[in-house]
């Protein structure tokens, strides 16, 4: 496999750099890294490169660049920078799959280079089907395009189904949930948490921005939505239980009530190894799961009441056409401002519901319209809390 690696030093792209060199060790499946793209990491990156030798690396802070091209004069890469640098790594020529592993909206734009350019396509960046879900979903069609899913969940549903017989068969997915630090809490206590706290996840580590959309659940309800567009299901096929110790990784439900699921350690190395080699399946860095040492699994109902972002994730996928790309870029901006002590932690939800509920629900014919309602619910959050651009 020749891999263009998107985010490479992001918590996915460290780890999927892991699952490379794990393959290429085992031989049976040799991946060379063809590209390397990240925000503005500009050491890291640099190691990743000396490390694996790519032919060319993009970072999309045009001032990091500048800083790598210095960095690297001793080597034979080519770099690019900015969001085109980035869309060109996306679509790198010698490549034939794409990992993006961006965060955020800045993923839409690679995600449809990569279709385009016709590359088989693991998707770690949830927030390109949230917002862009219809347009990416029909390019991949048009293109002829996989997507395979790295998001654990989704990789989890994606196993579930492997020589399911169609699907007539499917009753619904039930995705699983940790609950996040604050399971249990009631709104009067999440008012007061503060951003090093909800920094605190219990099972997964992952990047600060996720990592607070565990603690509202907004990230479950972000990932109904890319639930929705993977598997092509309406909102009512797609549940949710919240599991606090993230062993099973998502089930599916037939129509004879027979349940699968997928279990594994809390570890993104398998998902995103199953991405790359699918359908083989081979040795990987993930822990074997030692089910009688962990004794018992829990479930729980989730708190929709204390915790309304999945709710409101719900409703806009229910909604439709460019709802979900609001109440995505509001997600996006609030979580900033949170992180940077501006708003609580209960603002959060308040913010994203009426960013959502303000959008007209019409369908988008072209990328620019998703980046526009994300523009302007971010616009919206800004002037919302006061602050002037
Ligand atoms: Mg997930």
């Amino acid at each position: 496999m020749k891999l263009s690696l998107l985010g490479s030093t992001g918590s996915i792209g460290t780890q999927a750099l892991k699952v490379v060199e794990g393959l290429n060790q085992e031989g049976s499946f040799p991946v060379s890294i063809e590209v390397l793209a990240a925000r503005s990491n500009v050491r890291l990156l640099e190691q990743q490169a000396r490390a694996f030798r790519p032919k060319a690396a993009a970072l999309f802070d045009e001032a990091a660049a500048k800083d790598f091209k210095d960095r690297t004069r001793d080597m034979d890469i080519q770099v690019l920078s900015g969001p085109d640098g980035l869309c060109e790594a996306a679509a790198w020529e010698t490549a034939d799959t794409t990992l993006n592993s961006v965060v955020g909206m800045v993923g839409l734009r690679p995600t449809m280079a990569a279709i385009k350019a016709k590359k088989k396509l693991a998707l770690a960046n949830k927030e390109t089907l949230v917002a862009g879900g219809s347009l990416v979903m029909e390019a991949a069609r048009e293109n002829g395009v996989d997507i395979l899913p790295v998001d654990s969940e989704h990789s989890a549903v994606f196993q579930c189904l492997q020589g399911s017989p169609g699907k007539g068969a499917l009753k619904r997915i039930i995705l699983t949930a940790s609950g996040g630090p604050f399971f249990g809490w009631e709104k009067e206590r999440l008012q007061a948490v503060t951003p090093q706290q909800a920094l605190r996840h219990p099972n997964w580590s992952m990047g600060a921005k996720i990592t607070i959309d565990c603690a509202t659940m907004m990230n479950k309800g972000l990932e109904v939505i890319e639930a929705a567009w993977l598997f092509g299901l309406p909102a009512e096929k797609i549940g949710v239980v919240v599991h606090r110790e993230s062993i099973v990784h998502s089930m599916i439900e037939y129509v004879d009530n027979g349940v699968m699921a997928q279990l594994g350690t809390p570890d993104m190395c398998l998902p995103i190894q199953y991405a790359l080699t699918y359908p083989r399946r081979l040795p990987s860095p993930s822990a074997p799961l030692d089910l009688a040492a962990l004794g018992k699994l829990t479930f729980f109902e989730p708190d929709l009441e204390n915790f309304p972002c999945l709710g409101v994730c719900i409703e806009a996928l229910k909604r439709g056409g460019l709802v979900p790309a609001a109440a995505n870029g509001a997600n996006e901006a609030v979580v900033q401002l949170f992180l940077e002590g501006r708003i609580g932690f209960m603002d959060i939800p308040r913010l994203v519901k009426e960013a959502a509920d303000r959008q007209p629900a019409g369908a988008p014919s072209q990328i620019e319209e998703v980046l526009e309602a994300d523009r302007a619910a971010r616009q919206w959050v800004r002037k919302a809390i006061g602050q002037t651009e």
